[in-house]
């Protein structure tokens, strides 16, 4: 049962040589084999490749290598983030059969860190979407009741780690693709802020908003895997010079003192009753452990969603420009470059991708550049003044993730704005360039899902955000209870 561990469990057995990497990551596989022709969490995964990584950790291990916090451990690596040697196809057709001939920034650091890295985990096309029913392969279902979506885009990092088909996964946010399934799965989402890590080998949805980071079985282990990721990096010249704090050291601490806002704006308008309830619940918890709860303002909210879809769509339009059939994966052949070009996108890329280019070339076309792209870059400006104001009465801000407990698959497919309105609690802090966590604080009771307790911090509050997280969590039995898989 290797694969039911948490990081610190399997790493803490590992060092006891109570257990291999070599069992710990063939018992992921043998999980997969199992669970994953119903839940589809994975578009590949190359075994063999895998255990030797595993190999070479047993053998550090018995050579004694100190210093590797992620020595021997399996991590599953979402579609969209570059690992050397192995297929990398953003849940989209468009990229054929490449192969990545280099490693992320994230995967060397992991590397470094001692993890086995494995997988190619699905997600929306191009990290598009809420729900992975826009990936190209298929959708991936979620384990509490698999004719229900996962959420998306990092839909199978969620699955893969709700159903121990991994032990930890990296995913990637833009506008709430960790926290979002992380909500709906029941496990815990943390998107760091924005020049906390590394982009380099993500391929770039919206640059100014996407950021990396993990997906866990606990708020433990996303410290953990947080500290191994983060850091400055001169490939990515929007990663930020800031020295990468302990962040395990933020757990077990106490609350007394911490002041946190609950913004109004969040609390209302499509919440679902239960989601509400649990959200409040929560809310007496953190206080009952010392916290000061108090409500604050975003009075910007209702303009988030709209905001996001223009910034989004128009950095995604000059972004997935390089997937021309020239330079990467799958070509359709044409008469001259421009058939050549048109035929290969029109054939490789999804309804949705094609919806986004067009929309964000829409509103970046002369004439239409000033109605909406720069007044969406002003408002993104008053959004993000919002929550600095809070953040001078508040250490950090606690919503709902979602407004609704995980929907059925096709329930929002024939309405793409039904689809972004699942966003709504999430979209705010890529706006704003901040940090935030979901964290498991409930169920609804029928059927039984599971339901995520968001906190926002202020740029590099991670430390913040992990020491309200784990006390919530270690107070409450909601991160013990785990998928009923059939
Ligand atoms: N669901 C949002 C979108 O479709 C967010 C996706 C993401 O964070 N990658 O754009």
């Amino acid at each position: 049962m290797l694969h039911q561990l948490t990081i610190s469990e399997l790493a803490a057995k590992l060092a006891r040589r109570e257990a291999s990497a070599r069992e710990a990551m063939q018992s992921c596989l043998d999980r997969i084999a199992k669970t994953d022709p119903q839940l589809h969490a994975f578009l590949s995964v190359d075994a063999a490749d895998a255990l030797a990584q595993a190999d070479q950790a047993d053998a550090a291990l018995k050579a004694g290598a100190t210093g590797k916090p992620l020595l021997g451990i399996p991590v599953a690596m979402k579609d969209v983030i570059a690992v050397k040697g192995q297929p990398l196809n953003c849940g989209s057709k468009i990229l054929g059969k490449y192969v990545s001939p280099f490693d992320a920034t994230v995967i060397s650091k992991l590397r470094a860190a001692g993890a086995v890295i494995f997988g190619r985990v699905n997600m929306d096309e191009f990290a598009m979407g809420s729900s992975t029913e826009n990936s190209a392969f298929g959708p991936s279902r979620n384990p509490w009741d698999p004719a229900r979506i996962p959420g998306g885009s990092s839909g199978g990092c969620a699955v893969a780690v709700a159903a121990d088909e991994c032990i930890a996964s990296l995913g990637s946010d833009t506008g709430g693709s960790i926290r979002q399934p992380a909500a709906l799965c029941g496990i815990v989402g943390l998107k760091p802020t924005y020049g906390r890590v590394s982009r380099f080998g993500l391929v770039a949805y919206a640059s100014s908003l996407d950021q990396i980071g993990p997906m866990t079985k606990n708020v433990g282990d996303a410290a953990l895997l947080l500290g191994a990721i983060s850091g400055h990096d001169s490939m990515d010249a929007t990663s930020i010079n800031e020295p990468v704090p302990d962040y395990t050291a933020s757990l077990g601490q106490s609350l007394k003192g911490a002041k946190i806002g609950l913004a109004k704006e969040y609390m209302g308008g499509g919440l679902d009753p239960e989601i509400s309830q649990a959200v409040q619940a929560a809310v007496r918890q953190l206080e009952s452990l010392g916290a000061e709860v108090r409500e604050i303002s975003l009075p910007h909210t209702e303009y988030a969603i709209a905001t996001y879809y223009i910034i989004a769509t128009a950095e995604a339009s000059a972004n997935l420009a390089r997937f021309d059939g020239v330079r990467y994966g799958a070509r359709v052949e044409g008469a001259d470059p421009i058939e050549l070009y048109c035929k290969t996108r029109g054939a490789g890329f999804g309804p949705e991708v094609k919806r986004r280019i067009i929309l964000g070339t829409y509103v970046l076309s002369s004439g239409y550049y000033d109605a909406y792209y720069l007044r969406a870059q002003k408002v993104r400006t008053l959004i993000r003044q919002d929550f600095l104001n809070a953040f001078k009465e508040v250490d950090a801000i606690v919503t709902p993730t979602t407004p609704t407990a995980a929907f059925k698959l096709g329930e929002k497919c024939a309405d793409p704005l039904q689809m972004y309105l699942n966003d709504i609690f999430t979209i705010s802090c890529n706006l704003a360039g901040l940090c935030g966590i979901s964290v498991p604080c409930g169920f609804t009771k029928n059927p039984k899902l599971p339901i995520g307790l968001q906190l926002l911090g202020k740029p590099f509050g991670e430390s913040t955000l992990i020491r309200l997280a784990h006390a919530y969590e270690q107070a409450t039995p909601w991160h013990r209870e785990r998928a009923p898989l059939a």
